[in-house]
């Protein structure tokens, strides 16, 4: 439960914090909140030689709003996330995640930069196909949802680059639903589905966004569902029918507490669920 000797610098700028990320070489690692990151240190399933902090680094806290899309500072806490009135669904999954004391440090920059499939917010950026701003030593670059998320704890932030914005586009027009299954409340979620639907003027889905959480290596789209739905009624017989091929393309890995097939069984379960909210069944 010790960690392996680091250093640790909390640079009060973000130029500053880029030179000590780039001067560290591949084993400095930013901390945020530190509420992944140290326990992977405490168990040495992690040991970087340098910890930058970003705590003093001005600028990447907060929620802004513009020309409809919502951005949000690397660095602003899950609880910040979890009671903003701009965030929608962003802000019902960041609810969900942990205890108060986690969702007081955690931020969503560290979330999503840590790409882990079994976080709340990757699904839910991917579902509403937002965006994420990164800053190098040589510049600033926009990577989309669709591009973050390679692999298990892996992501296209490349070591040397900073995560300093979360982008949501305008969702106003959908209705949203989030539907998490844990053994206790404040676990991490054994799956978890998030929703987002756009109904058309005679009432049927214009659009529909389906995010699965912990249902394979990296957070994912439920794409078959959200094809079988598109143009559809958003009636009880449609829903489920549409829920049915949640799972389609899945390949969730099993693990201590539940089965690969049971969580094909949860995702179509939840999606239902979640979808039913987002239409106020
Ligand atoms: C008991 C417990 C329960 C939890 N339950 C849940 C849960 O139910 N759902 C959930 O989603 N999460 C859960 N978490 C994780 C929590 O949400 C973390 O806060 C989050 O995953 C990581 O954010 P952080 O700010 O703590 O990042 P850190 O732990 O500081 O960093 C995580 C990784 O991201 C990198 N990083 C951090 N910030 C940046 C940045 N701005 N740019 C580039 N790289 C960066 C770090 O170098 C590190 O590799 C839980 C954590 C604990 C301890």
């Amino acid at each position: 439960m010790i960690p392996v000797e680091f250093d640790y610098v909390a640079p009060d700028s973000l130029d500053a914090a880029l030179a000590a990320l780039g001067g560290g070489g591949e084993d400095a690692k930013l901390l945020a909140g530190g509420h992944s990151l140290l326990p992977l240190m405490k168990l040495r399933l992690a040991a970087p030689t340098l910890l930058v902090d970003l705590r003093k680094v001005p600028g990447l806290s907060g929620i802004r709003r513009a020309n409809g899309t919502v951005s949000v500072g690397a660095m602003t806490r899950h609880h910040d996330v979890a009671t903003s009135a701009e965030l929608g669904l962003a802000a019902q999954a960041a609810a969900t995640i942990a205890d108060q004391q986690v969702r007081n440090r955690g931020t969503i920059g560290g979330s999503l930069a840590h790409g882990d499939p079994a976080s709340d917010m990757p699904a839910v950026l991917l579902a509403a196909e937002g965006s994420v701003t990164v800053r190098g030593r040589s510049g600033e670059r926009q990577i989309a949802a669709a591009d973050l998320f390679q692999d298990y704890l892996t992501t296209s932030i490349a070591d040397d680059e900073v995560l300093t914005a979360v982008h949501l586009p305008d969702m106003t027009q959908f209705g949203h639903g989030y539907a998490k299954f844990n053994r206790r409340i404040e676990d991490w979620a054994m799956v978890a589905v998030c929703v987002m639907v756009k109904r058309a003027g005679d009432g049927s889905c214009e659009d529909v966004r389906i995010g699965l959480t912990n249902m394979g290596s990296t957070a994912l789209r439920a794409t078959a569902a959200e094809e079988a739905l598109r143009g559809q009624p958003l009636d009880a017989q449609h829903i489920a029918a549409a829920a049915e091929q949640t799972a389609e393309g899945t390949e969730p890995p099993a693990d201590l507490n539940v089965s690969s097939e049971y969580k094909r069984h949860l995702a179509r379960v939840l999606c239902r669920r979640a979808l039913e909210e987002a239409v106020g069944a």
